[in-house]
């Protein structure tokens, strides 16, 4: 029979894997506590129009890459790209607005793009994100910058990180842009790619993107969306750049920065990996204060970032940061069929008091299970033979040390107690 196997794009994360992905989650989930966000978790399926109408119809996420069906009523479904759209779908849906004027969401969380796979680029991946509703200031988009900061910083990946940020303006200005660069780019317009000449009709401001040289060295002298911004789309950007310099967080202004999807208004900002090669995007966002109108709610600013947690974790490898499993504090041998009941009585009671106990299902000999505990790096081994199990002790065994010990069975968990404290 073939062998069955995962699909392409899609990864099995292995035990010896899943440790570091327990560490990046922690770091998230404790660095957004701090700043006073609270955990969100949506359906991994929605409504197709959802993603239609708020990434937009021309982006490559909905255009190409959206795993989509019609189930059995007819309704369109699809796996969701993306955690922006969802998260705003449920604040409408459950009228969170009017229960508090600020909201600060964070989600963790897989999602579906069919992309090519290469090394950081899969069809189900991973991303942290978070979102804030409510407020329109500068400094609400300077906190979002800081988690994100904050959490590149423990993750061990700030120094090899670039923040670049630009404000795409409020609609007024990109509409007056939108224009401006069509004329530039137009004379150009046959020595442009296809998919750029494309966006020349669909979404002109997605040509700064290009990775290619010659359309970069077309746009070198292109008009630059901040001559284009309204006054507040300026003082906006400004108090922000402030904001940043006073909590000593490096960027750079990228004029080009414009990000892709439709939804975004003003701040757009991305940290790139100096050491991740092609696909060195870690994480990216960006304020949307038109989408919650936008799809169906009070009009209510909002701004977010989400971070692919893949190359999160490829870059924490890379930057050495100490991404070991949990090793157990102590391997429980038991030698005697006698011995089992009380071997998983005490091993319950020893993880109640917050010792990681490991035990041998297999009934193996003395040598074999200890083996396996230097194998684990365990502290220490706990033994329950023939002789013990006739004076109701334990022998303990301190594996690094190399210290042995006889203790009542009685006395276990006060030692154990005493011993870790
Ligand atoms: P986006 O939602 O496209 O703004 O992407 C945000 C972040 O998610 C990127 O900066 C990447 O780190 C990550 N990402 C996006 N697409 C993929 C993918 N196909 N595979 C792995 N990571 C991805």
């Amino acid at each position: 029979m073939k062998q069955l196997r995962s699909i392409k794009g899609t990864h099995d994360i292995l035990p010896s894997e899943s440790n570091k992905w327990q560490k990046l989650e922690a770091i998230v989930n404790e660095v957004c506590e701090q700043y006073g966000y609270h955990e969100i978790r949506n359906p991994i399926f929605e409504g197709t129009g959802l993603f239609s109408r708020s990434v937009g119809e021309e982006t490559d996420i909905v255009s190409k890459e959206m795993y989509s069906w019609e189930d059995r009523d007819g309704t369109s479904l699809t796996l969701r790209p993306e955690l922006t759209a969802s998260v705003t779908r449920s604040f409408i849906q459950h009228n969170l607005g009017s229960q508090s004027p600020i909201h600060r969401l964070y989600y963790i969380g897989p999602l579906f793009r069919r992309e090519r796979p290469q090394k950081g680029r899969q069809r189900q991946f991973h991303q942290f994100g978070i979102e804030a509703f409510g407020a329109n200031n500068p400094e609400q988009d300077a906190e979002i910058i800081a988690i994100a900061w904050e959490i590149l910083s423990r993750c061990g990946l700030s120094d090899n990180a670039n923040l670049n940020i630009n404000s795409i303006g409020s609609r007024e200005c990109r509409n007056a842009y939108r224009n401006a660069l069509k004329d530039y780019i137009h004379p150009y317009l046959n020595e442009l790619s296809e998919t750029s000449q494309h966006r020349f009709n669909t979404n002109p401001l997605r040509i700064l993107d290009t990775k290619s040289e010659k359309e970069q060295a077309i746009l070198k002298d292109a008009p630059k969306i901040s001559e284009y911004h309204t006054q507040d789309d300026s003082i906006h950007f400004e108090s922000l750049i402030g904001f940043l310099r006073a909590m000593d967080i490096p960027f750079v202004i990228n004029h080009k920065l414009v990000r892709g999807l439709d939804y975004y208004t003003r701040t757009v900002f991305e940290f790139n990996s100096l050491k991740l090669g092609a696909q060195d995007a870690l994480l990216g966002g960006g304020r949307y204060d038109d989408l919650v109108e936008a799809l169906g709610g009070k009009p209510t600013p909002g701004i977010g970032f989400a971070a692919g947690m893949e190359r999160f974790i490829i870059a924490m490898e890379e930057s050495g940061l100490q991404l070991k499993g949990a090793t157990p504090d102590i391997y429980f041998v038991c030698l005697d069929e006698r011995g089992i009941a009380s071997t998983l009585n005490i091993s319950n009671k020893l993880r109640r008091i917050g010792l990681k106990v490991v035990l041998d299902p297999l009934r193996r000999s003395m040598k074999s299970q200890l083996r396996e505990a230097n194998k684990l790096e365990a502290k220490f081994a706990l033994i329950l033979g023939e002789t013990e199990i006739n004076d109701n002790t334990v022998s303990f065994k301190d594996l690094e040390k190399g210290i042995q010990k006889t203790i009542l069975q009685s006395e276990v968990i006060n030692f154990f107690d005493d011993l870790t404290n």
